[in-house]
Formats: structure tokens, C-alpha cells, sequence
């Protein structure tokens, strides 16, 4: 491609992106693609010559909008938002432009310093305390990993590089059984196995018994086993409940655990400082994450994670081989490849900086505000419809209920609830996901999205309305 065509069509993706996002709105939410209608829509063999742009553009325009999901839509409440505010974009675009590689200081200093800074901007919106130490992860799932791994070398003094797990007592974690299922997925990527990561039981209110959790500690080091971490949860992904940390921490604490906490969505909401206390007690713990690129604007993928003691997590993951050695004065600024699992880096700080300066952190603050007031709107729509109920939240953004008619037989809510999702999402008009609530089949529904209006909320809630009352009359 030649540069003045480049320009050109550089333009054309522009207006096709302004389009898009503009008439959001009119197209149904999920797509209703067939399993395998790409595959076979795709040539089986690679062209052997090049094509024409103009071509591909066009392919492009006419074959995946239609296979697309369309996560931006102001009526998308599923699972939890993936926001990519517009300023956001535009930072990705010029990322995308420059093609760096951000591994070292030396690779793009720019790069570095300004994920130092932002990360500082966004441990300031969050309240965060002011000694920890951020940087930017490709995803939860990441960080979490990365705590596990650091939790793991520090039970065994920095052992288990060289070892392995073999000649050492069986290392234990615990969480919730709320937890995320990237939290057991760190834990046997750790090498140190599913049955290892023992699930703590819950209160009433969701939040892990603390009890219980010092008590299990002591069972198992009693019975041979090396207690190494907790995780605990602030915005649990099924309900959006939390764990008390200062309770967690506490037990931390005087057991001497690392601590990790998966605030993944909900730790965007400490942005406003109602929200905080679900942090209280947060200097207690050892490492924070949370993903800016759900709820705060940030396309995905961005995750913030934040550290009590960056130098356990540098001694834990950096590789020190030849071909990475750089000139510039060890020491003075950090090299974030030795922060995190993968070596190479994006430019992701470039959309932090792009998305505060835009909204500003009031903007920020008010959007999210607007969100979690429309999801406690939709929650006392359903609550006083007598058809409905609330079966968990709502918690900050996220409500759980399902439909529950006059005189419908118990036994058949679960059946009637989940043909009721999938009615909603057949007809295209809002999209929506479920979770059980013990032995209940709930709808979920979050309220997140940048370009979300409270009219949005009400016309989707009324449509679910709509769509149960009909379902329940074919029974
Ligand atoms: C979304 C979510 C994750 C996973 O986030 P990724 O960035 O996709 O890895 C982890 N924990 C919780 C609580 C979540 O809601």
C-alpha cells in the first residue's frame, strides 16, 4: 500500500467508524449469525497475489457488521460493559499507527512514563493509597496471574523459579465462592492445581466468613499444607457482592498470606467516593486490579493493577537475558516487561490519557453515577411490577431478577426464565445474560455503557416486560 493511499483509505475507515457508531442504535443487539455461516463465507485458501483495497474494504462492509455483536450498542447490558468511549478509539487508532512495542523504557519512553503517570492519575481518582504502585496488565485475568505467581514465590522464598512445585508442601489458596473463574485458572496456571485453591463459604450478604477462612488456614497448615494467598472479590461477577477487606486483610495479616483483590469492574465505581468503603481496609492488602477497559472508557484491552510492593513482583516475573539489556542507568525507570507475564507491550496508556482529559474525572464520575442511578430505576420498575423479583443487587450497576407470574408453578421458573432470555435476545432489541442465585436462574442486567441514555434503560425494561407477559401467556 502506498502512503497516498493509505491516507485515503485511513479516512474512509474513519467515516465508516463515525457511521457505525451513529446508527448504532437501529441494529439488533446480538447477531443471529448461523454456526458456521463465516467459515464458509471465507475462501478455504489464501490469495496467492494481492487484492485490490478497494475489495477488501467493501468484503469487509458487506460480511462483518452483520457477524458482529455489537458491544458499543447503547442498549448492550450483558455480561459486563467492554467500553470504547470515542476518545478512546481515536488513541487506538494512532497506537495502531505507530506499531510500537513498549517492552522497555528504552523501546519507547514515552510509553513507560506516561503508564507511570496515568496509573498515578488513576490511583489518585480511586483513592487508592498513595504509596502503591500501578501498571497496566492486557486483562484481569493477567494481573491475577501475576499476583498468583508473585504469592506462590513468596510462600516459597523465591524457591518454586528453579524447583518447580515437586520437593515443597502443597501450596494453598483461597477465595469466595463467588470468586472468578480467572482465579482458578491463575491458580493452576501456577502449577499448583484446582484442589488447591479452597473455596470459602459465604455470608448472607456474599461476603466471604472470614471465620471460616482463618479456620481453614489453620486446618490446613496442621494437615501439612502451605497456605500462600487470598483473593478476595469487590463486584462479584454473577451478583456484584463483595468481600469485606479489611476482614480478609485482617486474617492476611496475622497469617501472613498475600492478598489480591479482583475489583475488576466494580473498582471502577471508586471513582466516586460514596463507593469507597467497598475498598475499606484496601492497604491491608498486597495487589488491586481492576479494568478500566469495562467501565471507564478505555477500550479493551486495558487492565489496571496496582501493587503494594512492586519489587516482590519484578523479582518474581523479570527475565534478565542478553538480547534485552539496555543502555540507559538500571534502575532510573522501569522496565514493565518484568511487570508482567508476556514481554511485549502496547501503548495502552495513550487511551488512559485521551479518556481522563477528556471527560475529566467529573465526567467520569458522573457517567458511572448515571449508570448505577438507571440500574436502581430499572430495579424499582421490576420490584413494583407484581410479576417480577429482584434476586440479587442491585450493586452498584448490576441487578439480577427474574420473571415470576401470579400462580406460575415454582417448579417450571428456571425453564420459563431462561426462554425468556432467549426471547429477549432473539428479538435483538436489548441483550442481556444470566447467572443462577443459588438454585435460581436470573437475568442479569448492567448498565454501562458510554453512549447508554436513561431512556435506553426504561424502553429495554419495558420490552423484557413485554416479552415475559406474552411468554407466560402461551404456558
Ligand atoms: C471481568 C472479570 C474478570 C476478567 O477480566 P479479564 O480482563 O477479561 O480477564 C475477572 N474478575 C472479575 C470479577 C470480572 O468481573
Amino acid at each position: 500500500m502506498e502512503i497516498e493511499e493509505f491516507r485515503h483509505w485511513s479516512k474512509e475507515a474513519a467515516d465508516w467508524a463515525a457511521d457505525y457508531r451513529a446508527n448504532l442504535v437501529d441494529m439488533p443487539v446480538r447477531a443471529s449469525s448461523k454456526p458456521g455461516a463465516y467459515l464458509q463465507a471465507l475462501p478455504s485458501s489464501p490469495p496467492q497475489t494481492g487484492e485490490k483495497f478497494s475489495l477488501i474494504f467493501s468484503d469487509f462492509e458487506r460480511l462483518v457488521p452483520p457477524g458482529v455483536t455489537h458491544w458499543q450498542h447503547p442498549r448492550f447490558f450483558a455480561y459486563f460493559p467492554a467500553n470504547a468511549s470515542l476518545p478512546s478509539v481515536i488513541a487506538e487508532q494512532l497506537t495502531a499507527s505507530m506499531g510500537l512495542q513498549c517492552m522497555l523504557w528504552q523501546t519507547s519512553p514515552v510509553a513507560t512514563e506516561m503508564e507511570i503517570r496515568m496509573l498515578d492519575w488513576l490511583g489518585q481518582m480511586c483513592g487508592l493509597p498513595r504509596n502503591w504502585e500501578g501498571v497496566i496488565q492486557d486483562s484481569a485475568s493477567g494481573a491475577t496471574f501475576a499476583a498468583v505467581v508473585t504469592a506462590r514465590e513468596r510462600a516459597l522464598q523465591w524457591q518454586g523459579h528453579a524447583t518447580g512445585m515437586a520437593n515443597h508442601p502443597v501450596l494453598r489458596f483461597y477465595g469466595s465462592e463467588h470468586c472468578h473463574s480467572s482465579v482458578g485458572k491463575a491458580v493452576f496456571l501456577a502449577g499448583i492445581g484446582m484442589d488447591n485453591l479452597v473455596r470459602i463459604a459465604v455470608d448472607g450478604e456474599g461476603k466471604m466468613d472470614t471465620a471460616a477462612l482463618r479456620a481453614q488456614v489453620h486446618a490446613d497448615r496442621a494437615a501439612g499444607y502451605l497456605p500462600a494467598g487470598v483473593i478476595a472479590c469487590v463486584g462479584s461477577t454473577g451478583t456484584g457482592t463483595s468481600d469485606n477487606l479489611r476482614a480478609v486483610g485482617g486474617v492476611c495479616q496475622e497469617e501472613d498470606l498475600y492478598c489480591h483483590i479482583d475489583a475488576a469492574w466494580a473498582g471502577n465505581a471508586m471513582v466516586c467516593e460514596e463507593h469507597r468503603h467497598l475498598i475499606d481496609g484496601l492497604e491491608l492488602a498486597d495487589s488491586f486490579v481492576f479494568n478500566p477497559h469495562k467501565w471507564l472508557g478505555a477500550n479493551f484491552d486495558l487492565s489496571a493493577h496496582f501493587v503494594k510492593d512492586s519489587s516482590s513482583l519484578v523479582r518474581t516475573l523479570a527475565t534478565n537475558p542478553e538480547y534485552l539489556k539496555t543502555q540507559h542507568a538500571t534502575g532510573m525507570m522501569p522496565d514493565f516487561c518484568n511487570w508482567s507475564a508476556p514481554l511485549g507491550r502496547r501503548f495502552r496508556a495513550l487511551k488512559l490519557w485521551f479518556v481522563i482529559r477528556s471527560f475529566g474525572v467529573e465526567g467520569i464520575r458522573l457517567m458511572i453515577r448515571n449508570h448505577i442511578a438507571w440500574t436502581h430505576m430499572a430495579s424499582d420498575i421490576l420490584a413494583a411490577h407484581p410479576d417480577f423479583e429482584l434476586l440479587a443487587g442491585p450493586n452498584l450497576s448490576l441487578l439480577v431478577f427474574r420473571h415470576r407470574p401470579r400462580h406460575f408453578d415454582t417448579a417450571r421458573l428456571n425453564q420459563h426464565n431462561s426462554h425468556l432470555l432467549d426471547a429477549v435476545n432473539a428479538a435483538g432489541f436489548t441483550y442481556v445474560t444470566q447467572t443462577m442465585v443459588g438454585d435460581s436462574y436470573g437475568i442479569r442486567l448492567q448498565v454501562g455503557h458510554t453512549s447508554t441514555t436513561k431512556h435506553n434503560v426504561t424502553e429495554a425494561v419495558d420490552h423484557i416486560i413485554t416479552i415475559a407477559t406474552e411468554l407466560a401467556g402461551h404456558w
